[in-house]
């Protein structure tokens, strides 16, 4: 395989840790006169983001209504949001060491990731791995929205791979694994709040210590 990409939400990102992080630093701190119970806060925060799907601003409206804000408005929160929520993005456990392993054994390392642009570059560029990769692609950014297959091409195309000697590991089955099948690429799954497996996955990774081993897999399959 000449190419593993990687999704960037719950895949290399813990998402859920950083924001519980982020979220409790924001009701201590800005919020600290408005928020008394910060638990009730980030819990709210967090049942109103629905694991990423809700776009900020709609959560920031929700409560400041619930929680009866007034020194603070929704644009001034998420402001906040946008620009410091990379301070708190730490990875998942083993995925530095899986992308430094993969990287020794020569296999170009990409990042493909529905978001906002310049939102996810920094949270990536957080992550401190940014030099192991050969491409970023964020979706806002190029127009093209996992899973359609066009993100997949256009992520190939530079760095000059095939799809068909390419991996998409990612948590979401039907963004990271149903688009990149039918883009043509090898697919191996992450378990997350989507599931703990996903049939349509070329393969699973439970933990990503077992990564470079399932790269290895992949790779002896098609070139047996
Ligand atoms: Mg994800």
């Amino acid at each position: 395989m000449d190419a593993v990409f990687f999704d960037l939400d719950e895949t290399i990102l813990d998402r859920r840790s950083s924001l519980v992080d982020f979220v409790t630093w924001q009701a201590s701190t800005m919020l600290r006169s408005e928020i008394t119970d910060v638990e009730q806060f980030v819990r709210k925060f967090l049942a109103l983001d629905a694991n990423g799907r809700v776009w900020k601003d709609v959560v920031y409206q929700s409560l400041i209504d619930a929680f009866s804000i007034s020194e603070w408005s929704c644009k001034e929160l998420l402001a906040n949001y946008e620009l410091r929520f990379n301070e708190f993005c730490k990875p998942k456990v083993g995925a530095i060491e899986a992308i430094q392993a993969l990287k020794k054994k020569g296999h170009k390392i990409g990042l493909i990731s529905n978001g906002k642009s310049p939102f996810q570059e920094r949270n990536f560029t957080a992550l401190g791995i940014a030099d192991l990769f050969n491409t970023v692609i964020i979706s806002e950014a190029v127009g093209y929205r996992k899973p359609d297959r066009e993100i997949f091409n256009l992520a190939c195309n530079s760095i000059d791979v095939l799809p068909i000697n390419s991996i998409m590991v990612g948590d979401n089955p039907e963004a990271d694994i149903i688009g990149a099948n039918l883009a043509g690429l090898y697919t191996i799954y992450v378990p997350s709040h989507y599931g703990q497996a996903c049939e349509q996955a070329n393969a699973c990774c439970k933990q990503l210590k077992d990564l470079a081993d399932l790269v290895d897999a992949a790779s002896n399959k098609n070139h047996p």
